[in-house]
Parts: structure tokens; sequence; C-alpha cells
């Protein structure tokens, strides 16, 4: 199939499409198949042209839309993120295991073309090694988090190799966008700081000063999300979930570049031991050749590109459309 004909005839359901990605991922999906064929979908009813109500635990209502929407993609977002799954495990997995479980057998049963499912750098562990993180490596996640994306990947390849079902994946690290404020997560400070430096306010971090730790700019996700689930089958050769890397940054040195653009911004620490925890387990840098030689990944945003940018979008928007934390 040409990659034209294929993008005509798409039908694409996005599941958590309220969250932090959802909002940038519709919007980019939206600009290239029509409105009209990206319907999106979450637990809470947001305001939207194209949206169903839908718990990804309800496996029925997920397999009538699919079914009755003739759906050909999923994009399963829907998930508790790091910190706020910590609050409630059993919860958690329930959430992140059991949806993404839904999803892959209304795939199979409705013989959809191609999933996509986020993995994250939360799979990582004490005895994940820090540089360079290898595609395969020793994981073993501290959070019910890590633990249920680590699942979750052996589930999507489970379901190619048996089932031959196209699901394609990516292991985000912290991701930093100026449109929606994120879901509790470990990395959430690298989003929040920006709100408090254009307000002219001094920044309390959650994570200590020198905690490295991988980010990536909103649009480079969304754009490597989109050259993996367009790039041909055959060029996919992790099955289970590509590593993704961007840039690494510690909280003093987002600061210092903040500091750049805001002289009189300055930066607290007072540390939350659970989120801090967290980031000790994960990497500070990541080896993704595979992601780049499969489907040509290549980042646009470096630490100081991406300040610049925030910048700039934020205080455009502010005082009217944002909300602060
Ligand atoms: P988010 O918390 O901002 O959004 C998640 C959305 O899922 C919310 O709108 C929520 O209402 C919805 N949701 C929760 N439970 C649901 C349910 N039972 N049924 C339907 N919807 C439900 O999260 P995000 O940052 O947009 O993350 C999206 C995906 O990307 C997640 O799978 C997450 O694990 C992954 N990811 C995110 C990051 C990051 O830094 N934001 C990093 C790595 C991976």
């Amino acid at each position: 199939m040409s990659a034209m004909k294929q993008q005509h005839n798409q039908k694409i359901l996005l599941t958590g499409a309220g969250g932090q990605l959802g909002a940038a991922l519709k919007t980019a999906l939206r600009a290239k198949y029509g409105i009209g064929n990206v319907i999106a979908s979450d637990i809470r009813r947001i305001e939207d042209p194209n949206f169903e109500v839908l718990n990804v635990m309800d496996a029925d209502k997920m397999l009538e839309i699919v079914q009755d929407e003739r759906i050909t993609q999923i994009y399963h977002l829907a998930a508790i993120l790091s910190a706020a799954g910590e609050r409630k495990p059993r919860f958690t997995w329930d959430i992140n295991m059991n949806g993404l479980i839904n999803v892959l057998e209304t795939a199979r049963i409705s013989k959809v073309e191609r999933v996509y499912f986020p993995s994250s750098i939360a799979i990582h562990g004490h005895r994940t090694p820090i540089e360079n993180t290898p595609q395969y490596a020793i994981f073993d996640p501290s959070t019910v988090y890590g633990i249920s994306k680590l699942a979750g990947e052996l589930w999507a390849e489970y379901y190619f190799k048996k089932y031959n079902l196209d699901v394609r994946s990516l292991r985000y690290p912290g991701l930093i966008s100026h449109e929606t404020l994120p879901g509790g997560g470990t990395t959430d400070y690298a989003v929040d700081i920006f709100y408090r430096a254009i307000q002219g306010e001094d920044f309390e971090c959650f994570l200590e000063a020198d905690t490295r730790l991988p980010m990536m700019y909103m649009p480079d996700a969304i754009r490597a999300t989109l050259l993996l689930m367009d790039a041909p089958s055959t060029q996919i050769s992790v099955r289970s979930s590509y590593n993704l890397h961007a840039m690494s940054f510690t909280p003093a040195e987002i600061a210092h570049e903040i500091k750049k653009h805001y002289s009189n911004f300055n930066i607290h620490y007072s540390i939350d031991p659970l989120r801090q925890n967290i980031a000790n387990s994960w990497s500070n840098t990541i080896d993704d050749s595979s992601a780049r030689n499969d489907w040509n990944w290549q980042e646009e945003y470096d630490l100081s590109q991406m300040v610049v940018d925030m910048l700039e979008k934020l205080t455009a928007k502010l005082p009217d459309q944002v909300q602060v934390a």
C-alpha cells in the first residue's frame, strides 16, 4: 500500500486524548488525517468536535467504537503516570495493564492495522546502566507505573509475534510541552518551572539540583511518533519499544538556561523523597541508535532551543489561556 493511499484510508481512535501527550498528538493526527478521521477519547469529557467518553477498562464500549467506526489505528495513551501511580499501586496496575490488554484484544479481534502504545524511561531501575542505556539491558523498574510499562512492552511484542498485530512503541523520556500541564510524572518540574519564571516568581524544585534525566520537547516526541507509525513494517526491528533520546539536563542546568532570559529568576530546592527516589533509578542518557538506524530518528530541539521556544509560546499565552499549576 502506498504511503499516500494509507494516509487517506485511516480512521483513528486516540485514548487518553485529554492528557499532556494526547492534546498534542490529537492536533498532529488531525492535521494529517482530518478531524473526522481522528476520534479523541478519554475517561473525562473534554471540549472537542469529535469525542467519545471511553474508560479503557470498558472493553465492550471500546470494541463497539472500533467496529462501528471502522477504526484502522489505535493510539493508546491512557495511563496513570509514575508519581501519581505510587499513591494507588493496585489501581494503577489495573488501568495501565488491563487498559492495554483491552486495546490489544480489540485490535486483534477487529483486525486493526496498527496500534501505538507509549512506554517510558520508567522501565529503568537501579541495575539499569545509567549512561547510554542500551536498547536491551537489565530493566528493574521501582514503580508500579514502570512495571506496567515493562510488562506492556512484552505484551505488545507477544501480540506481534503470536497474532501478527502491528503494535509499535517508543520509550519516551520526560516530555515538555507548553500546551497542557503535566499529569503526575517525575519530570513535571521541567514544565512547571517555566510558568513560575514568566510570572516573575522563584521556583521550588522537588528534585535535587544535579539530578540528570533524559527529556524531550513535545514537537520532537510527536514527530518521532508519526515517523515510527508511518514507517513500513519491514523497517521496524524493535517490537517491544524503541529507546528514544533528545537531551539530558539537571534542574540546575535548565534554571541556568532560563536565567539567560529572565535574569531575576531563581530556583530553590525542596526535595520530594518519593519523586527523588524514582528519578535516581532512571538513566542519564540513552542509546537510541535503533530508532536512528531503522526510521531515521533525529531530534530538532536541544535544551537552549527548547527553552527559547517554551518561553516564547507561554509568554504569548499568559495570562489569559494558561492556568498556573
Ligand atoms: P496525562 O496524565 O497527562 O494523560 C493521561 C490521560 O489518560 C488523562 O487525560 C486521563 O484522564 C486519561 N485516563 C486516565 N485513566 C483513564 C481511563 N481509565 N480510561 C480512559 N482515559 C483515562 O499523561 P500524558 O503525559 O499525556 O501521557 C500519555 C501517555 O504517554 C501515557 O501512556 C504515559 O505513560 C506516556 N508517557 C508520558 C510521558 C510524559 O513525560 N508525559 C513520558 C513517558 C511516557
